[in-house]
């Protein structure tokens, strides 16, 4: 629990939140199906209150795989109107559209709604790690949900053929810093090994910064003459020490891909 009713839930893909309200639970994403499950038997105990509203920060499977669990027991599944659509465009490509339970309702810039004494508002700002990703804000708690709009110390995966763009996320991230304040409490989708999937406004600039420092390492490599392969073979991004570990490989590729597209 990060207070007395929201609370994280972390198995197996992007971190889950919830919300114990007196007369209603909220959920943001949902892992896969067996991770679900656990989430649903868990909050059961805590609460015997209804399931209102399952929010998905966007439609990747570590993060939406999981609705299905929810399907009969949810009054509701909201997320940004992209997501809704990736979701859909990710199921019919993959086959499996009966494994889905999408969202019924969909926003575009923001949304709001109380839920006893807490207020959960939805802000999009752009593309992200996809076009479509949400930062879900429990107002009175003052915490944000980030999604996978930031991987704290941890490599990301830059989901292009969803739309994502390196340039416009770091937009994103600095939307998000002035929107909320520095008392704000942020959860991450993912984080590195050793590192928290908890943290505060520094974590975003420094995963900002991240994001910049790929940019300008890929641009100065292809000013160089450096083909693609030379550029992957890269172990480190000059000015993102913290980085680390797996994974490399995807944001060089996606600054490569968004550097030289025409
Ligand atoms: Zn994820
Ligand atoms: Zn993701």
């Amino acid at each position: 629990m990060l207070t007395d009713n929201i609370g994280i839930f972390t198995e197996r893909g992007g971190t889950i939140g919830f919300l114990l309200s007196k007369k209603e639970i909220v959920v943001i994403d949902s892992q896969f199906p067996d991770q679900s499950k656990h989430l649903i038997d868990e909050l059961k105990k805590r609460s015997e209150k209804p399931f209102k509203l399952l929010i998905n920060t966007h439609h990747h499977g570590d993060h939406t795989a999981g609705n299905i669990s929810f399907k009969g027991i949810v009054e509701h599944v909201l997320a940004h109107a992209n997501s809704k659509i990736n979701q859909e465009n990710w199921a019919k490509q993959n086959k499996a559209e009966d494994k889905q339970l999408y969202p019924d309702k969909t926003y575009t810039d923001t949304w709001s709604k109380k839920f006893g004494k807490e207020k959960i508002s939805l802000h999009y700002f752009g593309p992200g790690h996809t076009n479509g990703d949400s930062f879900i804000h429990f107002e009175h708690a003052n915490i944000v949900h980030c999604g996978d709009l930031v991987f704290n110390r941890r490599h990301p995966f830059v989901d292009r053929a969803a739309g994502a763009n390196m340039k416009s996320w770091i937009e994103v991230l600095d939307k998000g810093m002035n929107k909320f304040d520095k008392e704000t409490k942020y959860v991450f989708g993912h984080a590195g090994t050793g590192y928290e999937v908890t943290g505060k406004s520094d974590d975003l600039k420094k995963f900002g910064d991240y994001l910049g420092s790929v940019l300008k390492f890929v641009e100065g490599e292809i000013k160089a003459g450096k083909t693609k392969d030379e550029i992957l073979k890269a172990t480190a991004i000059p000015g993102a020490d913290e980085w680390k570990g797996d994974g490399i490989q995807r944001p060089l590729q996606a600054a490569f891909e968004e550097l030289t597209a025409v």
